[in-house]
């Protein structure tokens, strides 16, 4: 059952949301080559615990670490381990964050030093396709509009659409109805309303959609070894209209980017 927040649980959200925010950003400016992923983890669950807040993913379902850390052809869920990062990787950085009982589950794919052109390509395909994928997020509209506006955008630069992990409610638990997957069909699938709360998260292949497990049971890997990337943001509908509960804001102030790509879904002002 999908659970509809109040005015009031929206702002304990986007609190949640801002300190994963806040957690990426700090990890924005500590990733480079020689860096290791585990060093990373630390230091995220540290700046959580100083914020107040639990480290959303710490335990849940047995995951080890504070964050899920996957670098070039992990899509998602790779555990931290001391392995450096490489000039030319990129690391796909998930983190949760729980506090005042409400979760934020936040990503974004960092390069490492300098990174080939089409991987750079990759990476900004798959945050358009997040911005694509949020303005259908609206009253009236449908779960399949979201996917099919992912799904349409990516597949457009021969990319491939992971079918096995999608996005998800968020709210009191990590993963709450509805469903959010990032491919589909226009007009289907549940309805949007006033106060749903999802994280929308595109995981896009360079090469195939097909994934593969490794026998650690968590990390999830593109089946050709191509490169994978993953945006998450925490959305809202307030005034019929999507939201945004979490900014990459922190990571552009720490990468030294302008970007006005979260404007049009920010009706209250962030804080600095
Ligand atoms: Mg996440
Ligand atoms: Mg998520």
């Amino acid at each position: 059952m999908v659970k509809i927040k109040s005015a009031e649980e929206i702002e304990l959200m986007r609190e949640s949301a801002l300190i994963v925010s806040k957690t990426l950003g700090m990890l924005a400016s500590e990733i480079k080559p020689g860096v290791n992923a585990l060093y990373l983890d630390e230091l995220a669950e540290t700046f959580i615990r100083d914020h107040g807040a639990e480290p959303g993913f710490l335990g849940m379902y047995d995951f080890p670490n504070t964050l899920n850390m996957s670098p070039n052809a992990q899509v998602v869920h790779g555990i931290p381990n001391k392995e450096p990062l490489k000039d030319g990787d990129i690391i796909s950085v998930d983190c949760g964050a729980l506090k005042n009982e409400y979760y934020g589950d936040h990503a974004y794919t960092f390069e490492v030093g300098e990174v080939a052109p089409e991987v750079k390509k990759l990476l900004k395909v798959t945050k358009e396709s997040l911005y694509i994928g949020i303005r259908e997020f609206k009253v009236g509209n449908r779960v399949g509009d979201v996917g099919y506006a992912i799904q349409n955008y990516c597949e457009s630069f021969g990319y491939g659409v992971v079918r096995e992990l999608v996005g998800h409610g968020l709210g009191k638990k990590l993963h709450e109805s509805p469903e959010m997957p990032n491919y589909g069909k226009r007009g289907r699938g549940k309805k949007f309303a006033e106060g749903m709360t999802v994280a929308i998260e595109p995981m896009i292949n360079m090469g195939t959609k097909n994934i593969k497990q490794l026998k650690d049971g968590w990390t999830i890997l593109t089946a050709d070894g191509k490169p994978s990337a993953h945006f998450e943001h925490d959305v809202a509908i307030v005034n019929g209209k999507p939201e945004l509960l979490s900014t990459f804001k922190y990571i552009y102030d720490a990468l030294g980017i302008t970007s006005d790509e979260e404007d049009e879904f920010r009706q209250t002002k962030l804080q600095s």
